[in-house]
């Protein structure tokens, strides 16, 4: 069976996919390379059987480490084609503040970019799909848009899926979930919903917290996941 392991980065998690080989999802902000690095040997996974490093979406606090972690990794960066010019280029990608707070937070870190790049940027993008057999995990990419429009998540074949910020909880890493604070296409997040629905997905691993299960929200009028 496929293990997952969430890495708490301070503010976001990373995570390991580890089939046959190994798939690391985000990296949170820069200066966390070490810190996935340490993750790996606890889990006693070589460096070079790392396959694929997919970044959820084009916020800093996702791909901060990426050009670090790359120095050390020899493996393809990945991300969906819409926020693809974000990460090659080291800077925030857009923020779309859904209340006050949000418009706050967006002051402080909008314009937050990435010091040292390494001449490094994505080896790979996709736009709807991509299959993740070759890189040794049963499972898939899939492009799931809403809190930006270039945000996916990887699909594991068994329902467990790790979706970026695509949902989080009310109070960052506590209470119920709910629509992120900052959204791109509303229409697109509960289409975006939808389609993991269909994939069979019951288990929601976020960018900022724990885990998250189906049954603990709703998309009916009544419920705090409706704009
Ligand atoms: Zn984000």
């Amino acid at each position: 069976m496929t293990r997952l392991v969430r890495i708490p980065l301070r503010v976001a998690n990373s995570y390991l996919v580890i089939g046959e080989k190994t798939i690391i999802v985000d990296t949170g902000d820069p200066g966390y390379a070490k810190g996935i690095l340490r993750a790996l040997s606890k889990e006693k996974i070589d460096r070079r059987d790392v396959s694929l490093i997919f970044i959820t979406h084009g916020h800093i606090d996702h791909f901060g480490s990426v050009f670090e972690l790359k120095r050390s990794i020899d493996a393809p960066i990945v991300i969906q084609r819409h926020d693809e010019p974000y990460l090659n280029r080291g800077v925030q990608g857009p923020l779309y503040a859904k209340n006050r707070l949000a418009a706050f937070m967006k002051r402080i870190g909008g314009n937050f970019s990435v010091p040292k790049r390494y001449g490094f940027t994505a080896d790979l993008t996709f736009d709807h799909q991509m299959d993740l057999q070759p890189y040794g995990v049963e499972g898939e990419l899939i492009a799931t848009p809403g809190h930006t429009l270039g945000s996916a998540s990887l699909v594991l074949a068994d329902g467990r899926a790790i979706v970026g910020d695509l949902l989080v909880r009310r109070y960052f890493l506590a209470g119920p979930p709910a629509i992120p604070p900052f959204l791109q296409d509303g229409r697109a997040f509960y289409e975006s919903i939808r389609r993991l629905d269909e994939l069979g997905v019951h288990s929601y691993y976020p960018g900022h917290g724990g885990q998250i299960k189906r049954e603990e929200f709703s998309l009916k009028s009544n419920s705090n996941l409706r704009l």
